[in-house]
Order: C-alpha cells, then structure tokens, then sequence
C-alpha cells in the first residue's frame, strides 16, 4: 500500500485487500477513476475483476484503501460520506510526515472507527514498508 501511494504521489491511490477470517493476504493495486489529489474511486471494471477473482479464490473482500498523500491518516468529510462498504476494513496511508502513516478504520454506525492490526510474516528489509507486508485485522 505505501508503494503504491509513493508511486501515485500527489495523486490520491487506491486498491482492494482480500483474505479471509480476518488476515489479509492480498492486495490489488487499482486506478484511481479521479486522477486527484483528494478523492478516490475505484474504477468499476476493476471492481468487477477483483471480484470475479475472488470467486476463483475463494477469498473475501475484507478492505479497501487509499492514500492521503499530503493530509493525515484519519477519514476526510468526503471519505465518511462516500462510504459504501460498511462490512469491510478502510485503510489510509497518510505520506504527510516523512515516515508514512498507515491507519485502519471499521464503521460503526455512523462514523469511522479506528482499529489495531497486527503485521505478520517476513518482514521486508527497508523498515518504512513494515505495513505493506500481510496484515491481520481485529
Ligand atoms: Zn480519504
């Protein structure tokens, strides 16, 4: 995730995250539909695709993410309102601070709340992508 916010910077990215009971173990990188620096949609024919590949694993759609490539790792007005996947985890990764800022949030009721997550598995060398290896989500 942070790779690929680094890539799209200053552009907002986002992208899908597949698992299941809780532990993600995938992750697909999509474009961002509206090429900007504060607001993300998912292109509807990578949707689709990620489903059908879901069907094909036996995966569930557990999170979605985007990036906040100059503000902070916490929902925007625009996130909480454009929010169309209550049952799944929401991801931001904050590039505002040198060292990226990765968040987890669920939704209860009406807003975000936030949620630990614990990352497991061989860690890739450079530390500043310790959160862009598996994650555990509860
Ligand atoms: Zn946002």
């Amino acid at each position: 995730m942070v790779e690929h916010a680094r890539r799209e910077y200053p552009l907002e990215c986002c992208g899908l995250l597949s698992g299941s009971d809780w532990n993600i173990d995938g992750i697909r990188a999509t474009g961002n539909q509206r090429q900007s620096r504060e607001e993300f949609f998912v292109p509807v024919e990578e949707l689709f695709a990620f489903f059908r590949g879901l069907r094909r694993s036996g995966k569930e759609h557990l999170g979605i993410y985007h990036s906040h490539p100059t503000s902070r790792s916490r929902p925007s007005s625009r996130d909480v309102a454009q929010f169309h996947y209550p049952d799944v985890s929401y991801w931001i990764v904050s590039l505002k601070e040198a060292e990226p800022d990765v968040r987890c949030f669920c939704w209860d009721q009406e807003d975000f709340r936030k949620v630990d997550f614990e990352v497991y598995g061989p860690l890739p060398q450079d530390r500043s992508f310790t959160k862009n290896g598996l994650k555990s989500v509860k």
